[in-house]
């Protein structure tokens, strides 16, 4: 664990040398929860976007994007049961004075008893050897029986009390379980209460006709409202999607984690519509496809896990989230909800406003069903940037950070580097980046030894670097060097930019 909160240190001071992220506003000691993207930042998230987009629009011929703005009327709220149920539930440690959602005191209380768990067929592995047989082992030995058995019971209560808002009850699970806060170690808590998470601010400059509005929390209801005018003005039929990428506000109550858990974020979410009675036919269709779209990037598919949710949220009637192995843990990535028609009909009564698909099919209106996709842009960030963050020894004793990034996401994808500067060899390079940058990010950079301009690359994940010299000047080769492998090739700069474009081009991701 120890180790774990190291790692995220160190991509996290890693992330602001290289100018990935800094705390917002840090003259002034920075926002809490708050994060601003630097130069090399904004790259690798607008290529987190692109890859979603293309992935999501650019492939399906039913799914179109649109871009929906923050503010939005303050009764889509109401309807979407925002202002009345969007709690999270918290409680207070009296010692520590810090803040906690009660929720993932409890969650984190069952991660503890899973570990177990994995711990116990661990030594079943080692004992038994090869003829082990973890599915049996898992079914019948009676610790693991034991800790399953606690982790229901504790799933039954804590799914019983937070659909009852019975605050009580979530106090005493805590205290029952004996969950100490994790700075303090005291069992000193304050009762449980309810916070609402949406920021709201006023409309309009005179204070009498102000009327409250909130910032967007989720992206979704940007959607919902204009369901029926992409599917009239698109001549879409069902079952279609709509896709958005946009800043989502929350007013989070435990804000810690980095780019985890921000206040102010992004996401980027699918509604897909379809005929009622469908819903979990594309339910699991979403299911697989999006782990596909993950799994494609090559973090490493043991990254990843399913996670089914024990509480349904009021619009859900099937809900599961695919968790990532972040530093801190196995913890939610992206969700995948069947929403059913509860959005749609929401506004229907709200706005008075019919919200129906005809069905020439099944000659029939009706009110669609919906399966949403939801992935955090942020999060997205935070995983390909920790999973792809190493500190290296190499085979003479040196060191290198690098940042093994998939090389369709790299914020550069080449850097151009001149031997020396003289002998005309920065012009020849600069000849070189006219040529790629029209489909290429590139860096020139002449600044120091070969050696250290190579750490520097690796360093912010450039998956090429190439080094004119003066053998360039009379062949036209150049020295490519791959990032991951260090190995260095000698090729005609010809070659060069279909050696790049095999690497970098996105088209290989989306075939997979
Ligand atoms: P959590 O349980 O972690 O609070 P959630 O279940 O409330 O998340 P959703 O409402 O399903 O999250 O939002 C969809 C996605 O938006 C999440 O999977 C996550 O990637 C992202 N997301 C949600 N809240 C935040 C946040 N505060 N900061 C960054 N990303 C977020």
């Amino acid at each position: 664990m120890e180790q774990k909160e190291d790692k995220l240190k160190e991509v996290i001071s890693h992330a602001k040398e290289y100018g990935f992220v800094f705390p917002s506003s840090e003259i002034y000691d920075g926002l809490a929860a708050t994060y601003d993207y630097g130069q090399l930042g904004s790259e690798l998230k607008n290529n987190i976007k692109s890859y979603w987009w293309k992935a999501m629009v650019q492939m399906h011929e039913n799914i179109v994007g649109i871009d929906a703005a923050i503010f939005m009327h303050p009764t889509t709220w109401k309807a979407s049961g925002h202002v009345d149920a969007f709690n999270d539930p918290l409680i207070d440690n009296k010692d520590s004075k810090k803040r906690y959602r009660a929720d993932v005191l409890i969650e984190e209380h069952i991660e503890k008893i899973r570990q177990k768990i994995d711990k116990e067929v661990e030594k079943g592995q080692k004992k038994f050897g090869p003829s082990f047989d973890e599915e049996q082992f898992r079914n019948t030995n009676p610790n693991v029986l034991r800790n399953l058995d606690k982790i229901k019971s504790i799933e039954d209560r804590m799914r019983e009390t937070l659909e009852n808002n019975d605050l009580e009850g979530v106090y005493n699970l805590i205290v029952d379980l004996e969950i100490a806060c994790p700075i303090s170690g005291s069992k000193n808590w304050t009762e449980v209460r309810q916070f609402n998470l949406m920021f709201s601010t006023e409309l309009g400059s005179v204070a009498g006709d102000a009327a409250t509005i909130y910032l967007r929390p989720e992206t979704a209801q940007g959607i919902f409202v204009n369901f029926l005018n992409v599917q009239k003005s698109g001549r879409m039929k069902i079952p279609f999607g709509i896709a958005q990428i946009g800043k989502a506000f929350r007013n989070e109550i435990v804000a810690r984690q980095f780019i985890f858990r921000m206040r102010e974020f992004e996401q980027m979410e699918m509604q897909f519509f379809c005929r009622p009675g469908e819903e979990m036919k594309w339910y699991e269709y979403w299911k697989e496809t999006r782990a596909k779209w993950h799994k494609a990037l090559g973090l490493g598919d043991n990254l990843y896990r399913f996670h089914d949710h024990i509480k349904l949220a009021h619009y859900a009637n099937a809900a599961c989230d695919i968790e990532f192995d972040f530093p801190m843990g196995f913890k939610e990535l992206e969700g995948i909800h069947s929403r059913t028609d509860f959005d749609l009909k929401q506004h229907e009564y709200h706005s008075g406003k019919k919200l129906q698909y005809f069905d020439p099919e099944l000659n029939q209106n009706y009110v669609p069903y919906v399966v949403e996709t939801s992935v955090g842009l942020d999060r997205m960030f935070l995983a390909v940037l920790s999973s792809a963050f190493k500190n290296e020894k190499l085979e003479d004793g040196s060191e290198r950070a690098v940042l093994s990034i998939p090389p369709a996401l790299a914020p550069y994808k080449v850097a151009i580097m001149p031997l020396t500067k003289k002998d005309g060899l920065p012009e020849k390079a600069r000849e070189i980046i006219d040529e790629l940058k029209f489909d290429f990010q590139c860096q020139y950079d002449e600044k120091d030894s070969i050696g250290k301009r190579y750490r520097r690359q690796d360093a912010i994940g450039t998956p090429y670097s190439v080094t004119v010299d003066h053998q360039t000047l009379e062949d036209n080769t150049i020295t490519i060097r791959d990032r991951d492998t260090m190995e260095q090739i000698r090729i005609s700069v010809d070659q060069l930019h279909s050696m790049i474009d095999q690497k970098v081009n996105m088209k290989t991701l989306l075939k997979n």
